[in-house]
């Protein structure tokens, strides 16, 4: 990679910063396309969000991606919000047009559109259900009931969403949220438990784990995924079994899911798919999809 005199520069603002699989990804597709972009990590603390912020507009810079613990808080630093990411109420992708910032949120549609490429998996009149009302969670959410198809706008929404959560209070609180939001479909909130969600696990058409269960080190023990050992087992041999959480690469949930013969979407496929719509947001052109998972997948690797 050459720097120029005319390199424009991306980056991602967070806090920390350092585990970031977005700079391997970003710049390999840049580079694959020959483009004169380089994508740098920026620790932004959040007493220097604002000016941070300032500074896309101040160096000319096409955007930036905003990640932990800033995704809330820069929506009153921006000139504009788009639909996803205020339904979300959390922006994961900047957009600078002529010094104007417009927040995005990337994540619901980045998942449903990797689900799609790896999957063939289609919204429209499934059940489906989600372990989580986390930030994730609340992404995924949005844009399965957000969606009319952008190109010919006709309806693609689910016959039947479920969201189950270990905290019942904040899915009902999310459930209840998004009901007012998108009334053509109302969410159904459930105990994460296998006395709730044993019967409706027999009708779905897609479950997504959206917990951090099963994360390397994380709540759940150690890539472990004790809270969910009951989901599989239940499931129809038709089910597609989703799972966004990306490190280890393959979770248990997917290993399991995997051993009964079920279809199944890996985290690392939306991680690639938000990268990729913010990747077309501030460059217009398609995002090598292909080169951007085998970067990410490279540098996850090495962690
Ligand atoms: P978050 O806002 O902190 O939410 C965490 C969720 O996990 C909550 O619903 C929480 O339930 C649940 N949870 C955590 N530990 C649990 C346990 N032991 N038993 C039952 N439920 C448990 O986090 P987030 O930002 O939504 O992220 C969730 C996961 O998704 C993380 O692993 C993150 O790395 C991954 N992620 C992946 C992508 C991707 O691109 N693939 C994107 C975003 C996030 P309570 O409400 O009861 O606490």
């Amino acid at each position: 990679m050459k720097i120029k005199g005319k390199t424009k520069l991306i980056g991602i603002f967070g806090d920390p910063v350092a585990q970031t699989l977005s700079p391997a990804m970003q710049n390999a597709a840049f580079e694959s396309l020959g483009m004169d972009f380089v994508y740098v990590p920026f620790h932004v603390r959040p007493a220097e969000l604002k000016a941070a912020v300032e500074a896309i507009r101040a160096l000319g810079m096409p955007g930036v991606n905003i990640t932990i613990p800033h995704k809330e808080k820069v929506i009153e630093l921006l000139d504009g919000l788009d639909e996803d990411a205020r339904a979300v109420g959390a922006v994961n992708t900047v957009v600078n047009r002529e010094g104007k910032l417009t927040g995005y949120n990337t994540d619901g549609e980045g998942f449903l559109r990797s689900l799609a490429e790896d999957t063939g998996f289609n919204p429209q009149g499934k059940k489906i259900i989600i372990l989580g009302a986390g930030g994730a969670a609340r992404g995924i959410l949005a844009s399965v009931l957000n969606k009319k198809n952008k190109k010919n706008k006709k309806n693609k929404k689910p016959a039947r969403v479920i969201v189950a959560n270990r905290t019942f209070e904040r899915a009902e609180g999310l459930v209840k949220e998004f009901n007012e939001k998108f009334k053509d479909l109302q969410v159904e909130a459930v105990e994460l438990d296998e006395e709730a969600l044993g019967p409706l696990l027999k009708e779905a058409d897609l479950l997504v784990n959206a917990t951090s269960i099963g994360m390397e080190g994380g709540q759940g023990g150690q890539g472990g995924h004790g809270p969910l050992s009951f989901i599989i087992e239940k499931l129809p041999g038709s089910a597609v079994v989703s799972d966004i959480v990306y490190k280890p690469i393959v979770t248990e949930l997917i290993r399991e899911a995997e051993q009964k013969g079920l279809t199944t979407h890996r985290g690392l496929g939306m991680l690639v798919g938000q990268g990729a719509l913010s990747f077309e947001l501030w460059t217009g052109q398609k995002a090598p999809v292909h080169v951007m998972r085998q970067a990410a997948f490279e540098a996850l690797e090495l962690q």
